[in-house]
């Protein structure tokens, strides 16, 4: 008998296109032409006029001859030039790639050539970066200059960025590309242990991504997102795209400086911001100095790293909404969340905080998330205790690494992504992330999660920051070295007392041996570049 259900029901253009969310500009343009859809220094731009300038930088790129799978990199701040990036590159079927902007010429050069970029889109800020990695380049890349603030000198050869838009259709009329497995994105990883990868993104994982994040957030129309999270790091975890999607607006921040973002949330009535730990603790002490609180809630979302139980306790006085998210630069950002359950309203503040640590549940978009066992790759069980590697499969993962299929195949065995971090699972179907692979301390055999030391150490009312890290020892292969922050000024006993500290916390073989205090080294996400300390016990020991 034949099945009825495969005859005469064929996909065709009324019921079937491919997903892409350059489409949400589209639709926002058109159900709120005259609404506020990006608030920058220099200009304000409704979504008629976001979406026209769009497809002005679109038709002036397709001018120049970029098209499908021509990649375009962009070295810029968080501005609206970035955002339009978003859209107007994807237009025409190329492939944005969005550049730390903490890079060294020599990685920008490696960037640039090994995702063989057709143009650079760059601020006049990063002049000098740039003319010191294109001098090293074959093939260089052409060049179009943002030129805010006044800007460098720039040569006849570069384009200008204003000048291409106001030359530019902006009636252009773009076609979604023909297929959404079709690259959107380049995302190289920070490249802590050698050369960055470059992850590659499709349209169809672009829009899932965008559409479960908007929903993870509860975000509306009348969402104001403050863009303290880097747009070059997942392409800002999608909200790009989300915020755009569901008609909000955007708000553009250069630089997170704890003054500005204040202003902003005043301002423009912010109501949704993301960005790692770190940058929530900043804000938080400035406003513990000043004496600030904001005036309405603002939800925070929350990734990068755990957040610490005091971090948490402190947000939640001044007015912040946590939401904990996890994921990484090959899962489009998010892909997990700390689902929060209307009885945790009534939870004591430990043990929320505890509950809010855990990194959670797969997003919409995600099939799966797994836990498999470090000796036998065997599923953990759901004891909270048992550690394994994090292992995720669902739409929002990346194609796989551009011109690297040995990276890809070991990133995506056994029909899942290895994530690299080591987890638990505990008995509510929560995932709790206890460290990186990497960074997991075995001491005597025994496994130490970094992350144990630092959530004690951050509960000492005197320490900002906290790293903890491995120290090469000849008794016990391993031990736990912390490096540490402090709020005020080192005493002379402040090793003891905080080894004491730890020791009458955790079992003692945990607690760190020696303690470093100084500023710690960050990545532009303001995570804690954790292998430049290791580097520098390897180097210079801990004393
Ligand atoms: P990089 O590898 O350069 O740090 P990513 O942004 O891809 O860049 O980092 C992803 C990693 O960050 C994850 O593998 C994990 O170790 C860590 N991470 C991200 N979010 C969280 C979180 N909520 N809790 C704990 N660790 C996290």
């Amino acid at each position: 008998m034949s099945n009825p259900y495969q005859h005469g029901l064929d996909k065709q253009p009324a019921n079937y296109s491919s997903l892409t969310p350059v489409s949400f500009l589209e639709r926002s343009a058109h159900v709120y032409p005259d609404k506020v859809a990006v608030i920058d220094d220099d200009m304000v731009l409704t979504y008629r006029h976001f979406y026209r300038r769009c497809c002005s930088m679109a038709s002036a790129l397709s001018k120049i001859g970029i098209s499908s799978d021509d990649t375009v990199s962009v070295l810029c701040f968080n501005s609206h030039e970035l955002l339009e990036s978003h859209y107007s590159i994807p237009m025409v079927g190329a492939v944005l790639n969005a550049v730390n902007t903490r890079v060294d010429a020599a990685t920008l050069a490696f960037i640039l050539q090994h995702g063989e970029s057709r143009v650079l889109l760059y601020d006049t800020e990063f002049e000098p970066l740039v003319r010191q990695a294109l001098a090293t380049m074959e093939s260089p890349p052409l060049l179009v200059a943002i030129v805010r603030e006044g800007g460098a000198l720039q040569a006849p050869e570069v384009l200008l960025y204003e000048n291409m838009v106001a030359a530019g259709d902006p009636d252009f009329r773009w076609a979604k590309v023909a297929d959404e497995w079709d690259a959107i994105t380049l995302n190289y990883t920070s490249g802590t242990t050698g050369n960055p990868k470059g992850a590659v993104y499709h349209h169809r994982g672009a829009y899932l991504a965008a559409m479960s994040n908007a929903m993870a957030f509860n975000m509306g129309s009348g969402a104001v997102y403050l863009w303290t999270l880097p747009m070059f790091h997942c392409n800002g975890w999608c909200y790009t795209w989300a915020v755009t999607a569901v008609g909000g607006t955007h708000v553009c921040l250069r630089k997170v400086q704890a003054a500005a973002v204040l202003e902003r949330i005043h301002k423009h009535g912010v109501t949704h911001m993301c960005g790692a730990p770190i940058v929530l603790n900043m804000l938080l002490n400035d406003f513990h100095n000043s004496g600030h609180t904001l005036q309405q809630p603002v939800q925070f979302g929350l990734g990068g790293a755990a957040p610490p139980s005091p971090v948490i306790g402190r947000a939640r006085q001044v007015g912040f909404q946590i939401t904990h998210l996890y994921g990484l630069t090959e899962s489009y950002g998010p892909s997990a969340i700390c689902v929060w359950h209307d009885e945790w309203d009534e939870l004591p503040a430990d043990e929320l905080a505890r509950k809010m640590a855990r990194q959670g549940v797969g997003l919409l978009a995600i099939d799966a998330l797994s836990v498999a066992r470090l000796d036998d790759g065997t599923p953990a069980p759901a004891d909270g205790q048992t550690l394994g590697e994090l292992l995720i499969r669902g739409n929002t993962l990346m194609k796989g690494y551009l011109k690297n299929e040995p990276g890809t195949q070991e990133a995506f065995q056994d029909g899942w992504f290895h994530t690299g971090d080591i987890a638990v699972m505990h008995p509510d179907g929560y995932v709790e992330i206890k460290d990186r692979a990497k960074d997991i301390i075995i001491s005597g055999g025994e496994n130490i999660s970094s992350q144990e030391i630092e959530e004690v150490l951050y509960s000492h009312p005197r320490v900002f920051e906290a790293a903890v890290v491995a120290l090469a020892d000849e008794t016990w292969g391993e031990v736990p070295c912390a490096f540490v922050a402090l709020k005020d000024e080192v005493q002379p006993n402040d090793e003891m007392e905080f080894i004491a500290f730890c020791k009458a916390r955790m079992a003692s073989f945990k607690a760190p041996k020696r303690i470093v205090f100084g500023e710690l080294p960050k990545t532009s996400t303001g995570k804690i570049r954790k292998n430049i300390l290791r580097d520098t016990l390897a180097t210079k020991g801990s004393r």
